[in-house]
């Protein structure tokens, strides 16, 4: 296995006319990591991952798939990784082993080995007693199976997601988890886009957030969760005894503290410090105030939150990474005709 790292990206732009989908990125992901790519719609993720796919040429920079440049070498580059993308197109009258056995043609498979790859592609995807229905009747999640599974039949070393739970329903949103999750266990490196937060932190060693074709954050979740919040405030979970509307009631009158949401016995509340000097202040305000507290605990965000937090940051001109100031340092790079 080379020493580059399994995807590094590079003063990346690409430019549609006047619109800079991608605007000078730079990102490296380690070999053996799992790593999501969040971002609104539109932020430019699919942009990125085409580009990395090989399927679309940069207006500016490098990207690399194991130390090799994927517009230089895309041959190369397509054996080391799987793509699987948001859409992709399926054939009427091709049943599901018809559709894998055709791809591992494609990929240069032939005999013995293109059965047993095929074979082993339904087992893991749980394709099996799927074999001979057609491709394009297939549910949702099924598709996605049989996608990641085409995606699979070359063995490769990474894995290139795009949006892969959309519209599935939360029972083949954990089967495709799950699916990701053994791939990340055989040392595969996976770089995947999603809107679910929530999903992509349970599964992800890192995530990269990008906003406007640009970084603006690439770390762990857990260090997200636990951060404070665009104001420097923390929140707390609150609950009492008796009448849970005095948790509310009380914020009203007391500075430094705001009520953020009703829960069923007290509520959500944002002290205005990360001192945990402050919050103590705060519960025996409360005690003291005869409010009957029986839990008082911080709260760790949710990653929705915080990446509303950092965009808000970003709104306010504070907080964004160095990829936020673009300094083209490469040549321009002009794509060869496409065909
Ligand atoms: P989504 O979550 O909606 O898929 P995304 O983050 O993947 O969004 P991209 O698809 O990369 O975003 O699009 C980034 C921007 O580039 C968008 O404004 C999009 O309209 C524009 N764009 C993408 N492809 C093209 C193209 N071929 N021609 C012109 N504009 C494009």
């Amino acid at each position: 296995m080379s020493t580059a790292p399994a995807i590094k990206v590079n003063n990346l732009y690409r430019y549609f006319g006047q619109l800079k989908a991608v605007n000078g990125i730079s990102f490296e992901i380690p070999h053996g990591s799992v790593c999501g790519f969040v971002g609104a719609n539109g932020a430019g993720k699919t942009t990125t991952m085409r580009i990395l796919a090989s399927l679309d040429y940069p207006t500016m920079g490098v990207a690399e798939i194991c130390g090799i440049n994927v517009v230089h070498h895309p041959e190369e580059v397509r054996r080391l990784i799987g793509w699987m993308p948001d859409h992709f197109g399926n054939y009427e009258h091709m049943t599901v082993v018809e559709y894998l056995d055709f791809y591992a043609r494609a990929f240069g498979f032939s005999g013995k080995e293109r059965k047993n790859r095929v074979q082993e592609v339904m087992e893991f995807t749980d394709l099996v007693p799927l074999a001979d229905r057609f491709s394009n009747k297939l549910s949702k999640g099924m598709t996605q199976r049989l996608c990641l599974g085409r995606s699979l039949l070359h063995d490769p070393q990474v894995l290139i997601m795009d949006e892969p739970a959309a519209g599935l329903d939360p029972k083949a949103r954990v089967e495709l988890k799950h699916l990701i999750r053994v791939l990340a266990q055989e040392g595969k490196t996976i770089f995947i886009s999603s809107h679910i937060l929530s999903e992509l932190g349970e599964m992800c060693d890192s995530l990269l957030f990008v906003n406007g074709g640009r970084i603006v954050h690439h770390g762990d979740a857990e260090t997200l969760r636990q951060g404070t919040d665009a104001l420097g405030g923390m929140l707390y979970d609150v609950q009492v005894t008796g009448d849970p509307q005095a948790v509310s009631d009380w914020c009203v009158i007391n500075p430094h503290v705001e009520f953020l949401e009703s829960r069923k016995t007290g509520g959500r509340i944002r002290i205005e410090s990360t001192d945990p000097d402050r919050a103590a202040e705060v519960l025996a305000r409360m005690i003291k105030d005869g409010l009957k507290v029986v839990e008082f605990h911080k709260e760790q965000r949710n990653l929705e939150d915080a990446f509303i937090d950092m965009l808000g940051r970003i709104d306010r001109g504070e907080g964004a990474l160095p990829s936020a100031a673009p300094k083209p340092v490469l040549p321009a790079f002009t794509p060869p005709e496409s065909n």
